[in-house]
C-alpha cells in the first residue's frame, strides 16, 4: 500500500469508494489516517463518525466537526440522533454540545468527563442563528446543510445522503469518476489471473466435489463457493493494486468461465471428468461472489 504517496483528496475519495462498496474497515481505517494527516478537516471527521462501529467514537468525531464548523447540518442530525439512542447522561452531555452558543470557545474532547451543568438561566443562542445561507443552486432557499466535501450550502433537493453523508450533485459525479481508476492494462491483467486461477483451481474444485457424489458435493459447494469466489476475489483485486474499473467484474466472469471450461477438458482428458451439477452451483455462487466484488 502506498497510501503515504496519496494525496489527501485522493485518500478521502478511496476512503469513500471503500465505504461504498461496504468495506467498513478499510474505510474506517483510512478516514482515521485522514483525520490525523488532517484533523481540521470535517470531511475526515464525517467519514469516520459514519465508518466507525463505535457509538462512543461517532460522538467524538460528529463533536469534532462542530468544532470546526458550528452550523455543519449532518453533523447537528447525526448528534440529534445519537442523543436519542445514549443514556440520559450523555444526551444531556450532547444537547449541551449542540445549543452552545457559536463564540463559546473550543469545546473540550469528547469523553473527558461531565460538563458543567449549572449553566440554568444560561441563554441558549440556536447555533443557525445569524449565519442564513442559501442553496448554490437555488439562490431563494434557505438551507443550513451543506456538502460535506466541498463546503458549498446546498438545499435538500441538491443534496444525496451517501455512504459518506451529505454530497452535492457535483461532488457525487466527481467521485465517480474518480472511482474507476483502472487503466486498460488492468483489464488485461485481470483476464490473465482470472483464466489461469479458474484453469489451476477448476479441475481441483470439480475432482474434490466428485469425491462427495451429488447430494454432499451441492451441499459443499453451497459452502465452498462464496468462500472461493472471495479469496479470488481479493487475488484479482491484488493485481490490479485495487484499481477499480466499471468492466472488471465482467471480463472476470468470462476469463473464468473459459479457465473452468478449459480446466475441465484437461480434467476429461485425464478420464476425470467434473460432476456438471455440483460444479455449476459451485460456480453460480463463486462468480456472483466475484462479480459483486468487483463492481
Ligand atoms: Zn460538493
Ligand atoms: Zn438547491
Amino acid at each position: 500500500m502506498d497510501e503515504q504517496a496519496l494525496s489527501l483528496r485522493e485518500l478521502l475519495d478511496q476512503a469513500a469508494a471503500s465505504a461504498s462498496l461496504g468495506e467498513r474497515e478499510e474505510a474506517e481505517q483510512q478516514y482515521r489516517r485522514a483525520t490525523e494527516r488532517s484533523p481540521g478537516n470535517s470531511e475526515a471527521w464525517l467519514g469516520l463518525a459514519a465508518s466507525t462501529p463505535s457509538l462512543e467514537e461517532k460522538r467524538a468525531a460528529y463533536e469534532q466537526v462542530l468544532v470546526i464548523n458550528p452550523n455543519n447540518g449532518e453533523a447537528r442530525v447525526a448528534l440529534q440522533r445519537l442523543a436519542t439512542q445514549a443514556d440520559p447522561e450523555q444526551a444531556q452531555a450532547i444537547r449541551e454540545t449542540l445549543n452552545r452558543p457559536v463564540s463559546q470557545d473550543v469545546p473540550r474532547p469528547a469523553g473527558s468527563g461531565a460538563r458543567s451543568s449549572s449553566n440554568d438561566g444560561h441563554e441558549h443562542v440556536p447555533v443557525d442563528t445569524g449565519e442564513v445561507t442559501y442553496c448554490v443552486n437555488h439562490p431563494d432557499t434557505e438551507t443550513t446543510l451543506r456538502c460535506n466535501r466541498c463546503g458549498r450550502p446546498v438545499c435538500l433537493k441538491c443534496v444525496k445522503l451517501t455512504d459518506v453523508g451529505y454530497r452535492c450533485k457535483d461532488c457525487i459525479r466527481e467521485q465517480q469518476n474518480s472511482f474507476f481508476n483502472a487503466e486498460n492494462t488492468d483489464y488485461i491483467i485481470v483476464a490473465v489471473v482470472s483464466f489461469f486461477l479458474a484453469a489451476i483451481a477448476g479441475p481441483i474444485i470439480g475432482a474434490l466435489l466428485g469425491i462427495f457424489g451429488l447430494f454432499f458435493g451441492i451441499i459443499i459447494a453451497v459452502f465452498l463457493g462464496p468462500a472461493v469466489g472471495g479469496i479470488a476475489a481479493t487475488i484479482i483485486r491484488r493485481s490490479v493494486g485495487r484499481r477499480r474499473g466499471r468492466y472488471m467484474g465482467i471480463v472476470a466472469v468470462v476469463a473464468i468461465i473459459l479457465g473452468v471450461a478449459v480446466g475441465a477438458f484437461g480434467g476429461i482428458l485425464f478420464g476425470r471428468p467434473p460432476n456438471l451439477i455440483t460444479m455449476g452451483v459451485f460456480l453460480f455462487l463463486s462468480l456472483s461472489t466475484i462479480y459483486a466484488s468487483l463492481r
